[in-house]
């Protein structure tokens, strides 16, 4: 693994220069704030550089991650030893067409609801508040007040790692389900087309303001967290489980089940991720106890876990 990880080092470094780091902090960029380094890392900033690292994957062989915002990610106290990309300011663009809005993979997601706003395109209301980049709602199909991605994608551009090459794929063609695509393996979302409606900018608003508001009441947005941990099994709620289970205010170590939230962890002073994995599988055994209901994370795992949830 040293040996691939020095060969992709050098290839990528020959390509990208300086903007290659090495042993890169992640803390900063997840909303976590938990979990340690990755080996390599790079912001790509086009389809060029994307073009480098699909050489370099694929005659290395590494392991190699996309991150978005990192509101969904959980990553390992040893960190990932492999190739972490965020796509850069580069693939944060926005543009219209008629009822379409296009945006890049880097493009937050509130932001990119606020241009629908400012054009008076509605249908990307329930997204103003979801911490996602345009890429990682796409492809965990992010959602909120019973609408997702899916809702309003048309057509999904990818760049494939294992072919070099990009593609677009058709929402049709992107599987989306409940939180989950089944895009190919090693694709990065670079963009997306949205089908929008044309509606009255006010009603936008107002509907923008009451989802912000509700997650003001409902949620412990000013504790480091991953959203809901968990993905609600059908018909029912993590959190309501979670609650019934006795499990809201467990904590283990720095990580504590949410006194707001029930399907939130926060990562109070110290926590690590090794804590909250911990935490995530007694929450699972309180729940399968109680009512034999298995909680699946939704929270996605990056690097290696000594304790891998089930
Ligand atoms: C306070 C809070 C509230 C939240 N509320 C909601 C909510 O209401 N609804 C909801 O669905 N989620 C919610 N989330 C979770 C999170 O915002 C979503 O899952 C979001 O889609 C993650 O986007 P991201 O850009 O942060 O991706 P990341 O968390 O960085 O990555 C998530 C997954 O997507 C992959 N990925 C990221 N970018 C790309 C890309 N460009 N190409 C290919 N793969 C990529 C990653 O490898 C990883 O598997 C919340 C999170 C927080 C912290």
């Amino acid at each position: 693994m040293r040996n691939a990880l020095t060969r992709a080092e050098t290839m990528l470094r020959a390509a990208c220069g300086e903007r290659l780091r090495t042993s890169f902090p992640m803390v900063p960029l997840t909303t976590f704030r938990i979990g340690g380094p990755a080996a390599l890392y790079l912001e790509p900033e086009s389809d060029r550089d994307l073009a480098a690292v699909s050489e370099a994957v694929r005659e290395t062989a590494i392991d190699v991650v996309v991150i978005g915002k990192g509101s969904n990610v959980l990553v390992s106290d040893l960190g990932f030893d492999g190739l972490v990309l965020r796509l850069g300011r580069r693939f944060r663009w926005t543009g219209r067409d008629g009822d379409r809005l296009t945006g890049g993979g880097a493009m937050p997601l509130p932001a990119l609801s606020g241009v629908a706003l400012s054009h008076g395109l509605a249908g990307l209301e329930f997204a103003v508040a979801i911490p996602a980049s345009l890429g990682g709602a796409v492809k965990m199909n992010a959602g909120a007040h019973g609408l997702s991605l899916a809702d309003v994608v048309e057509r999904v551009d990818v760049y494939l790692l294992q072919e070099g090459r990009v593609a677009p794929i058709p929402a049709a063609a992107a599987g989306f389900s409940y939180r989950r695509t089944t895009l190919p393996q090693g694709a990065v979302v670079t963009g997306a087309t949205l089908r929008l409606v044309r509606g009255d900018r006010a009603e936008i608003r107002s509907l923008m303001d009451d989802a912000r508001e509700w997650r003001r009441r409902t949620q412990p947005l000013a504790e480091p967290n991953c959203g809901s941990v968990f993905k609600n099994p059908e018909g029912d709620h993590a959190a309501r489980l979670i609650e019934a289970a006795g499990g809201k205010g467990t904590w283990v170590g720095g990580a504590a089940i949410s006194g707001k939230h029930a399907n939130f962890i926060v990562a109070g002073e110290g926590a690590c991720a090794t804590d909250v994995v911990t935490l995530i599988r007694r929450v699972q055994d309180l729940v399968e106890a109680r009512f034999g209901i298995h909680l699946e994370p939704e929270v996605r795992f990056v690097g290696d876990f000594d304790l891998a949830p089930r």
